[in-house]
């Protein structure tokens, strides 16, 4: 009879060895930049106003002196598409680069991990305190790490709704407990989605829920960036002492010592080839280069290598996938600075009454009423001038010829137009409105509409 296997293996805590090193301290710099930029970017003000804010209830977003409306929608999902052809060329290239140094999952884990060490100690600490009883010493030392756990995930949910609500003005909200209902959920939401990933789900997360790992295959080819262990050069792997060396044994490099399983955050054995679990940390590079230092052989019995490197081949950085992909994101990232450069800062839309085509005024004339919506995208006030063309002896009313738009704001007006029948000819005419800025002749924004007068 088959044994029966559950659908839920539950997995053993992988308590990974400190590790020393220069890839060790590439992976503390980047979690320490990554992490500072997030905690402290919502801290700063530009021109009087928080520098980055989604506003969502005002739907607006502001990055630094930016503001982006609804209509800006499409630099969203430009710069998704650039994220998108972004993350492909870097694995073409890298490899799991991104997971390794730059993943919000594994720059929360380090940190998470670097908290655990400092209330319980380093790993074999860590382990024999899993084991041991619960005495007054454990339930101190676990008390510590979720009182600074609870601290910082709670910490990382007040700066996540920092980028929704002024942050300045939350923070005194949350001293005196008096945070909206919505703010408070997502705190506490964010506050425990990052306990739950960095604390306790850690490379769980990698291995069972991030859709990158299951794809990247599909991105790599021989001469990705992978770590690798050298088997020509390691096996056959045996233990030895540093003082008698191989002693005359047909042994490879490898002491089969397992540090590099070891410090492994996944917890498994690069000996045994390229695995989904990587996240090319180089952890184990780190690890098994003391080992090489200390036993006298070169480093890099386990490295940053390619499959074509390994095999003795030529590695080769511009091939077809990384030409392509690098020119597209480079066409990409070219647009978008062009589009953000030329980006108008008014923007007009216009509206025609649905309550009548056209009205006949007391003098003959005929006119058209239409909802004018001025949107001002910069920070500074605009005062306009609007005109109308495209049909002869057309007027706007004078009420709504000139008006003032604050800046970053939506200013709407109802713009009466007139035009006079013994000139204009009979129908319906596509029409132009434009606002001129009378502080920059440069700044316009312009619509069509449609003028309507009567058929005899
Ligand atoms: S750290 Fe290096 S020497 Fe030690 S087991 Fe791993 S590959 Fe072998
Ligand atoms: S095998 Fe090495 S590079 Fe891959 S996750 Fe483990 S320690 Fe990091």
């Amino acid at each position: 009879m088959d044994a029966q296997q559950g659908l839920y293996v539950s997995a053993e805590k992988i308590h990974a060895r400190e590790v020393d090193g220069r890839f060790d301290r590439l992976r503390s710099a980047s979690t320490i930049l990554l992490l500072g930029l997030y905690y402290v970017l919502p801290w700063f003000t530009w021109d009087d106003r928080q520098a980055v804010l989604f506003d969502l209830p005002a739907r607006r977003f502001y990055i630094f002196g930016l503001t982006f409306w609804p209509q800006d929608f499409i630099y969203m999902a430009w710069l998704l598409i650039i994220a998108g052809v972004g993350l492909f060329f870097v694995t073409a290239l890298a490899g799991r680069l991104w997971c390794g140094y730059a993943c919000p999952q594994t720059v929360w884990t380090n940190a998470f991990v670097w908290m655990e060490r400092l209330a319980e100690g380093n790993r074999s600490k860590r382990i024999k305190l899993d084991k041991a009883p619960w005495t007054a010493e454990k339930i101190l030392r676990k008390g510590a790490k979720q009182v600074l756990w609870i601290s910082f995930a709670l910490w990382t949910g007040f700066i996540f709704v920092g980028y929704f609500t002024p942050v300045r003005e939350l923070a005194p909200e949350i001293i005196s407990f008096s945070t909206g209902g919505w703010e408070t959920f997502w705190i506490l939401f964010y506050s425990f989605a990052t306990y739950g990933n960095a604390g306790f789900m850690r490379e769980q997360v990698c291995k069972y829920m991030c859709p990158y790992a299951r794809f990247q295959s599909a991105m790599f080819d021989r001469d990705s960036l992978i770590v690798s262990y050298d088997t020509l050069r390691g096996e056959p792997r045996g233990s030895r002492s540093r003082k008698n060396g191989k002693g005359g044994r047909e042994l490879g490099d490898c002491i089969d010592c397992t540090l590099c399983v070891q410090v492994c955050p996944t917890g498994i054995d690069i000996r045994e080839g390229l695995q989904y679990e990587c996240i090319a940390c180089a952890a184990c590079v780190d690890a098994c280069d003391s080992v090489m230092d200390k036993m006298g052989y070169p480093r890099g019995l386990v490295r940053y290598t390619t499959e074509n490197a390994l095999a003795g081949n030529k590695s080769r950085i511009l091939r077809p996938r990384t030409a392509i992909y690098g020119a597209l994101l480079l066409v990409l990232l070219l647009g978008l600075a062009a589009a953000l450069s030329n980006r108008q800062e008014l923007r007009l839309d216009v509206m025609r009454d649905r309550n009548a085509l056209y009205r006949e005024l007391s003098d003959g004339n005929i006119e058209n009423v239409y909802t004018l919506r001025l949107t001002n995208k910069s920070d500074r006030d605009h005062q306009v001038t609007l005109s109308v063309s495209g049909l002869p002896g057309l007027i706007v009313d004078d009420a709504t010829r000139r008006f003032t738009v604050r800046a970053g704001d939506l200013t709407t007006i109802a713009a009466r137009v007139h035009a006079d029948p013994d000139v204009a000819p009979e129908g319906g005419h596509a029409i132009s409105f434009t606002v001129q800025s009378e502080n920059a002749a440069d700044i316009t924004a312009e619509s069509k509409s449609r003028f309507f007068l009567p058929i005899e």
